[in-house]
């Protein structure tokens, strides 16, 4: 948490309301959670934000000053978040760096981040295009049916494994890894390359729905997850099997819902899961 479609729900909630702004002040309160780019804090004080897009499970906002770019790539990790005011925050002591705006109704935004797996990187144009490079495959919602079937049959591992990779497909954890299998009726423990080209497709469409559906109810608030206004997203509430074991399959056959601890865990219908 958070995945894909949190961080689509955050960057546009950005775009609808920073967008434009000019960066007054960038402080940044634990010099740990800068992994790159700590000369570069000095530069974007009077740098207007020009662009706020989503890379895999991260934020990255484009600010722009005397015709020079320069990137902060923000990861959200475990329980990292963007939120307008400090007092949204759940313990505002975890608040890692702040960043004041002018231009806009919204004159601050904080990124607070609890358990410290999230990361900020501040980046100029090759960094961030090196960056991208070496860390992100595809996107998991705009890679296309085919592409996705080339990818899932040169997969000799475990099809779960390649869903989480973000090396080889950018976006998507653990939940929604498993609400994606459940959909497409294939079991989390199935090898790429044993899958027919039909369940390729119906993993594809299933992905696809399950993240459109998801971003449009606001993502997931599991754990701490909150828009940056303080709001909570819904589709927890359509979640079918993530941390549903031992309920009843929601396909209607009655088995009930398994849960497999391994490194990330598994929650699956063993009857209507298929491994080809
Ligand atoms: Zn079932």
């Amino acid at each position: 948490m958070p995945e894909l479609p949190e961080v689509e729900v955050v960057v546009q909630h950005l775009n609808a309301h920073i967008l434009g702004a000019t960066i007054e002040t960038l402080t940044i309160h634990r010099s740990d959670i800068v992994r790159i780019g700590h000369d570069l804090i000095p530069w974007f004080p009077q740098a207007k934000v020009t662009q706020i897009q989503r890379l895999g499970k991260c934020v990255v906002m484009t600010c722009q000053r005397s015709g020079q770019n320069r990137y902060i790539l923000s990861e959200l990790g475990m329980t990292g978040l963007w939120f307008y005011q400090a007092s949204l925050a759940a313990s505002p002591q975890h608040i890692h760096c702040q960043i004041t705006l002018s231009g806009k109704k919204i004159k601050e935004l904080h990124y607070w981040n609890p358990r410290r797996f999230g990361r900020l990187w501040l980046f100029e144009q090759s960094e961030l295009d090196a960056f991208m490079q070496r860390r992100f495959g595809p996107d998991a919602l705009t890679i296309n049916q085919k592409e996705f079937c080339q990818l899932i049959q040169a997969t000799r591992g475990q099809l779960k494994s390649f869903l989480l990779n973000q090396h080889r497909l950018a976006g998507i954890g653990n939940i929604y890894a498993n609400e994606i299998l459940f959909r497409a009726k294939i079991h989390p423990d199935a090898k790429g390359h044993h899958l027919r080209q039909i369940s390729c497709q119906r993993l594809h469409q299933a992905m696809h729905d399950a993240l459109r559906e998801a971003i449009a109810a606001g993502g997931s608030s599991i754990r701490d997850f909150r828009r940056p206004d303080g709001s909570q997203g819904h589709f927890q509430k359509a979640h079918q099997v993530y941390q549903k074991d031992g309920k009843p399959c929601r396909h209607g056959c009655q088995t009930l819902i398994k849960r497999l601890q391994k490194e990330r865990s598994s929650f699956f219908c063993p009857f209507c899961q298929k491994k080809y």
